[in-house]
């Protein structure tokens, strides 16, 4: 479509909700997909900038880091996730935050720290709204699975990866099913039970079998491991030599370094030391170039060990040492991770109860995020008692949208919104610091003026009304006008009470209702 078209045809609205199911498509579409994201996301996050769709354009963005992660670009995308975690924060949006914690969990645990990797994925879940279907809670939990494990909780880990299983059965989603299969596979080969691991990739086998699944470098890294518990050497070699030459998929940001680690091990264990020699210098260049310093550091104990069996013992040492000073750092921060992670899940549930921001939310408007009436009714008798103290003039004035009800009815309720909301941001900006403005409900705000007298209220009030009618509407509402009347009410003195200063302005609005609308009608108190 150009924009040309989407200017003059009121389809803006329509475009958005286009787009924001267009998104959601993105964001429930399997790991393994991941590739085939990229495109349209960025496209929909260059769409989302031009029509100043902010919650869009973060969740586009989100899309981009986590694919930034899974392709190795561990930094840029660590750093567009905890953008977006930031913003999801200020704007007090859960289903956002929710996913923004778990992207920049997996970006901490690829860089080795786990103790933060389990803090942001127990966030995750925990801002996960009720209403989220099955299979998103179901991606969540295998996450947290996961980190739990890499921070030693093997069985609270456990726990939640068989959770996760029975979830994903209940819903029928297969992709879902091999994940948590391969994950549970990866624990038991961790744990030494491999009859367990086995029978987890027999199903892994039957699954993918049924639905013609390739599996990815991930999926093939446990089922070498548990090759390898068997000592079958060749079938580690032959399950990963796709991985090295770029024939399968990677669907996880290390996924190749963990395959390059498992034929390192498994050369180094059936003695051909040159070729695990290779595995290890072609990993510490990935670790490297990706910022994998999880993976690096289990690098350099498998280097020890490999200059160990090649009796090359002052370099094993050497070796040895450097695993353990970049390893304690990493233990150290996670040994109090659980006690960590709990504490900050508390922290968030009480600030959501009782915090400033909860307060501030409360005299809030939900849709414009304005002041609401709660928040006058307590505020606006202070400002009067004010004005007659100081003996100063004080202004109020009620706007009101003309024919709103046509924006709902020929355009959309959603429409509506976006609507009541530009108005919002348009009358915010004519509010000056001393100012008050709110919604007072439907399509009705209050500006109060401090301060402000007779004149220059009413000419405030005359450029607030143009500078609304002269608003780029066109995106939102094609040929439809949007336009404001205006009651203003000037007390001189601060005289007179919130509600029959309120009933007199209403009284003006009325006056330029019937005036003919898009226009101001003020009058002095006497
Ligand atoms: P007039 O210019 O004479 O004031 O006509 P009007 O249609 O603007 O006024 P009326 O009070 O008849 O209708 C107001 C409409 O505002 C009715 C209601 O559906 C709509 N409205 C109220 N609150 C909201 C809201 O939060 N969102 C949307 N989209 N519409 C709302
Ligand atoms: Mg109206
Ligand atoms: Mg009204």
């Amino acid at each position: 479509m150009t924009t040309e078209t989407a200017d003059c045809v009121p389809t803006g609205m329509d475009e958005l909700s286009v787009l924001d199911a267009a998104v959601a498509e993105l964001e429930n579409r399997a790991n393994s997909q991941f590739r085939t994201v990229r495109e349209p996301a960025a496209e929909i996050r260059r769409r989302a900038e031009e029509l100043g769709a902010d919650e869009l354009y973060q969740r586009a963005d989100l899309l981009l880091a986590s694919v930034a992660l899974r392709e190795g670009r561990t930094g840029e995308g660590g750093q567009t996730a905890h953008r977006v975690l930031a913003w999801a924060e200020r704007h007090n949006c859960p289903r956002l935050l929710a996913r923004a914690h778990r992207q920049v969990s997996l970006f901490y645990r690829y860089v080795g720290d786990s103790a933060e990797g389990l803090k942001h994925a127990v966030q995750a879940v925990s801002h996960l709204p009720e209403d989220e279907p099955r299979v998103v809670r179901t991606q969540f939990l295998l996450s947290l699975s996961v980190t739990l494990e890499e921070n030693g909780a093997r069985i609270d880990g456990d726990q939640r990866g068989r959770e996760a299983l029975a979830l994903a059965r209940a819903e029928g989603d297969h992709e879902m099913i091999l994940r948590c299969l391969n994950n549970l596979a990866y624990s038991a080969y961790e744990n030494d039970d491999e009859p367990a691991a086995r029978a987890m990739v027999a199903e892994m086998h039957e699954i993918a079998a049924q639905i013609g699944h390739r599996f990815g470098a991930n999926e093939l890294d446990t089922m070498a491991r548990v090759e390898l518990m068997g000592g079958r050497y060749d079938a580690v070699e032959a399950l990963l030599t796709p991985v090295l030459a770029d024939l399968v998929t990677a669907n996880e940001g290390d996924a190749v370094a963990e395959c390059q680690l498992t034929l390192a091990l498994t050369r180094r264990l059936a003695g051909r030391y040159p070729e695990a020699q290779a595995a290890l210098d072609a990993n510490l260049r990935i670790c490297e170039e990706r910022g994998l310093a999880a993976v690096r550091a289990r690098l350099r104990e498998e280097q020890a060990a490999l200059y160990a069996a090649t009796g090359r013992f002052a370099e094993a040492y050497e070796e040895h040492r450097v695993f353990h000073t970049e390893t304690t750092a990493l233990l150290s921060a996670q040994r109090d991770a659980r006690a960590r992670a709990l504490q900050a899940v508390f922290e968030a549930n009480e600030a959501r109860r009782s915090s400033e921001h909860f307060r501030e939310m409360a005299h809030r408007d939900a849709l414009t995020g304005l002041y609401n009436r709660r928040h006058v009714n307590e505020r606006v008798p202070a400002m009067l008692l004010d004005a007659v103290n100081r003996r100063g003039p004080i202004s109020l004035a009620i706007i009101d949208l003309d024919h709103f009800k046509r924006v709902n009815d020929t355009l959309s309720h959603a429409a509506g919104d976006t609507v009541l909301q530009h108005v919002a941001a348009l009358l915010e900006e004519a509010t000056p610091e001393t100012a008050l403005a709110a919604r007072m409900g439907g399509e009705e705000f209050l500006l109060v003026l401090p301060g402000v007298g007779a004149e220059e209220a009413a000419l405030r009030c005359e450029r607030l009304r143009l500078r609304i009618r002269a608003h780029a509407w066109g995106p939102i509402t094609g040929s439809l006008p949007v336009t404001t009347s205006i009651g203003v009410i000037t007390s001189p003195h601060g005289s007179g009470t919130l509600p029959s200063l309120l009933a007199d302005a209403d009284r003006n609005l009325y006056a330029a209702k019937r005036g003919g609308r898009d226009r101001v009608a003020a009058t002095l108190l006497a």
